[in-house]
């Protein structure tokens, strides 16, 4: 279905994180007619973080599904039109974006990318094979079926160390395998994960295989710098290795980088008049919850502009 233009939006805001629904409240609040498309949950990757510390305004933290629904109901408030749907495609036709989605395609004079990314798997045997039987990507969401059981968690950024201080709580015994010899995380993450008695590392190793029967039952690894190998007896795997840009469907439309974020200037705009990028899909994003939301604004902000000086020079 393609809409004729009389039923064009002022703004499309693609992505329901912190990015696009700060974006959202801006446009909307500014009296644009705006529609959001997000394709799973509002409030982004937020919403699997068990406390949030570091959003301001919240001294005491904030659980992440809280804080998605309280941004989420922020930005409707002032008349933002949502929609779950997945964005398949953009196409130009003159200064007009024509976004086409599996719910049907929308008009927009302006167009905000704020999509986000999807977690990275690792990529080993027995992944796939156990993922829903031992192999997780949500802590927060699973920890508690591991209840006095051996987990790993993968990986050493602040995500991976979050995951295993949670896990710390109901499993028997938490480790952290990470490939280096150094953490990723913050300094207050590793510090904690440091004292916490239920937390180990096995450093410099390396995951070849997931193994079990109906169930992981052990993790087959390789130390990097020996290039032994040696296997780990878990009845959990928490993989959390990072995050890769959703951005198939704008090749050829905007500029990315290497690893697919879209290239944006410090006004959020891409090289494309009328579309912006905003939060983790753009190049050089700090990926937080706070500087995505701040990435929204701007790119609202700057979105209002083309829209006022597109309007006076039609
Ligand atoms: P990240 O910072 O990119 O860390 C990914 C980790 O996975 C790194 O330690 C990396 O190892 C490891 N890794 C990547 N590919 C791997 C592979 N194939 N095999 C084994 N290990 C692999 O990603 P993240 O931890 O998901 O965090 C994403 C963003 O969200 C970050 O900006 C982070 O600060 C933010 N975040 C913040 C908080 C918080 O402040 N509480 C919580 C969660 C996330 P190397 O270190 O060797 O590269």
């Amino acid at each position: 279905m393609t809409p004729g233009k009389d039923s064009t939006y002022e703004v499309i805001v693609v992505g329901g994180g912190p990015a696009g629904l700060t974006a959202g409240l801006y446009t909307a609040r500014a009296r644009r007619q705006s529609l959001l498309i997000e394709k799973s949950l509002f409030g982004g990757q937020i919403v699997n973080a068990e406390h949030v510390e570091n959003f301001p305004g919240f001294p005491d933290g904030i659980s992440g599904a809280e804080l998605g629904e309280l941004l989420h109901q922020q930005a409707t408030r002032f008349g933002l039109e949502t929609l779950f749907a997945e964005v398949q495609g953009v196409e130009l036709e003159g200064s007009r974006k024509l976004v086409r989605t599996d719910a049907g395609d929308f008009w927009a004079r302006a167009l905000i990318i704020a999509g986000g990314s999807s977690r990275v798997e690792l990529g080993v045997p027995g992944e796939r094979e156990f993922t829903g039987r031992g192999v997780s990507y949500c802590a927060t969401c699973d920890a508690m079926f591991f209840r006095e059981r051996p987990v790993a968690v993968i990986g050493g950024g602040d995500a991976a160390i979050t995951e295993a201080l949670h896990l710390a709580r109901f499993a028997s015994e938490t480790t952290v395998v990470h490939r280096r010899d150094q953490l990723r995380a913050s300094r207050i993450l590793q510090e904690r994960a440091f004292a916490e008695p239920a937390v180990s590392f096995l450093w410099d190793s390396v995951v070849e295989k997931i193994d079990g029967g109906d169930f992981v039952e052990r993790l087959r690894l390789r130390n990097i710098r020996t290039g032994e190998p040696f296997t780990l007896d878990v009845t959990g795997v928490f993989i959390s290795v990072g995050f890769r840009p959703d951005t198939g469907y704008l090749k050829g439309i905007v500029l990315l980088d290497d690893n697919g974020h879209v290239v944006t200037n410090e006004k959020m705009q891409t090289g494309v008049p009328g579309i912006l990028a905003a939060g983790d899909i753009r190049h050089n994003s700090a990926r937080q919850a706070i500087t995505a939301a701040g990435d929204g604004a701007t790119a609202a902000i700057y979105a209002e502009e083309y829209l006022t000086e597109s309007a006076e020079q039609a």
